[in-house]
């Protein structure tokens, strides 16, 4: 890899720090965690001591005031041990800054503290059973009552569903269609009316708890609102880009763990009296995927550094996503081809890599939103 001139010594330190935490407290871990399908909460609220979590909220709610490379840096050490969890990204990088940017001081001052210490997790409920990729077609609502909202509906495929303490709903307040009735909400998980369904059987990304909510008669006080009313879309529109972002860093990292996995494999397993590193076949794959790679980490970090002088736009994110989520998919798959059947065995990390990869292409945007995203700005 080129040297990476994005951080700044600050940012090495913190590294160092993060990379020594996880590899004392998450990689012991992954494989009960993966077994019971869930992270502990209290490597939470390890978390928060290590100043892991929402490293860019302000010090005013006790943050580090960090930028978003912090957070980034989190998200690139979680996927080099190989772990597809915590969420950080859906925790720091989207709900903290919806909260930052649109709640009401009070919920601000109550909550952002928490998420950064780890006592409390969070989640954002957008999708729902009719669909991910259309949000214009959220059927949920939010029918203002007095001083509160009266919300009904439903959601799947929530990101720490099971776990978060606290929520981000989107829902509609008027009868208009598409996106322009659509606001959002704060909300506790452990309100009345807030229920946790089924808790969802997945392919890869074990021990990330991804669950069904549903909304019956759910009562949240008028300043739960983020912002203001039916201009939820709009805040979403904003917000998504960083979201993708946290996606495509994390894709990258994790198909730079792949490939080094690889590279330590091939070199030690022998065929036909030869390591595998001895065939062309291997060499000529390797020095592709490191050429990937290095390009890859040159725009991740163009696109990182353009994200916090604010200057990333709405397709550049989407480039960024598709791009880094398809990179992925492409090393992780010949990773496991250079691994044989131990690649496809459940106890090698390779085989986790491979299976955790095949989501990044479908959540926070599928790739073929992704290029319609990009063609709109052609
Ligand atoms: C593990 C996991 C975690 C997730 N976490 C969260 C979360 O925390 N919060 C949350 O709100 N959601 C979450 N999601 C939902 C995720 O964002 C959606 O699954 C995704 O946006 C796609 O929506 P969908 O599944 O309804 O697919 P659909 O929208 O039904 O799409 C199906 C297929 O049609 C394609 N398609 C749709 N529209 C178009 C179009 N206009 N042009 C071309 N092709 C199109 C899609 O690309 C896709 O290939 C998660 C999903 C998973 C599986």
């Amino acid at each position: 890899m080129l040297t990476r001139t994005l951080f700044e010594e600050e940012h090495h330190q913190f590294r160092a720090a993060v990379r020594r935490f996880f590899a004392a407290e998450l990689t012991p871990n992954i494989a009960r965690w993966e077994a019971q399908g869930q992270v502990d909460k209290s490597f939470w609220r390890a978390c928060g001591e290590q100043g892991v979590l929402c490293p860019d909220m302000p010090e005013i709610y006790g943050g580090a005031g960090l930028d978003f490379r912090a957070n980034a840096i989190v998200l690139e050490e979680t996927s080099y041990t190989g772990s597809a969890t915590p969420a950080f990204g859906v925790h720091s990088d989207i709900v903290a800054h919806y909260l930052l940017k649109y709640a009401h001081e009070d919920v601000r001052q109550a909550w952002i503290p928490r998420m950064i210490d780890g006592s409390a997790i969070a989640c954002i409920c957008m999708t729902e059973p009719g669909g991910g990729s259309d949000l214009k077609a959220i059927r949920t609502s939010a029918v203002r009552e007095g001083d509160q909202y009266r919300l009904n509906g439903a959601k799947t495929f929530i990101t720490n569903g099971v776990t978060a303490d606290i929520a981000i709903i989107a829902a509609r307040t008027g009868a208009e269609p598409g996106a322009k009735s659509i606001s959002l909400f704060f909300c506790e998980t452990d309100r009345p009316g807030y229920k946790i369904g089924r808790k969802l059987d997945k392919v890869g990304q074990a021990s990330s708890d991804v669950a069904e909510i549903f909304f019956d008669d759910l009562m949240v006080p008028a300043h739960y609102l983020l912002g203001a009313e039916n201009q939820g879309f709009a805040y979403m529109m904003q917000e998504l880009p960083q979201e993708r972002m946290s996606i495509a860093v994390t894709a990258h990292s994790a198909a730079q763990r792949a490939y080094d996995l690889t590279v330590d494999y091939v070199k030690q397993r022998q065929a036909f009296g030869h390591s595998l590193m001895e065939f062309q076949n291997t060499r000529f794959v390797l020095a592709e995927l490191r050429t990937q790679l290095q390009v890859g980490w040159a725009h991740l970090d163009a696109c990182m550094s353009a994200l916090v002088a604010k200057q990333l736009s709405t397709a550049q994110a989407a480039s960024a996503k598709l791009f880094h989520t398809e990179l992925r998919s492409q090393v992780t798959d010949a990773c496991v081809q250079l691994f044989g059947g131990y690649g496809y065995m459940n106890e090698y990390e390779i085989a986790r890599l491979w299976k955790d990869t095949r989501i990044q292409r479908i959540y926070g945007g599928s790739s073929e939103i992704m290029k319609e995203l990009i063609s709109r700005a052609i």
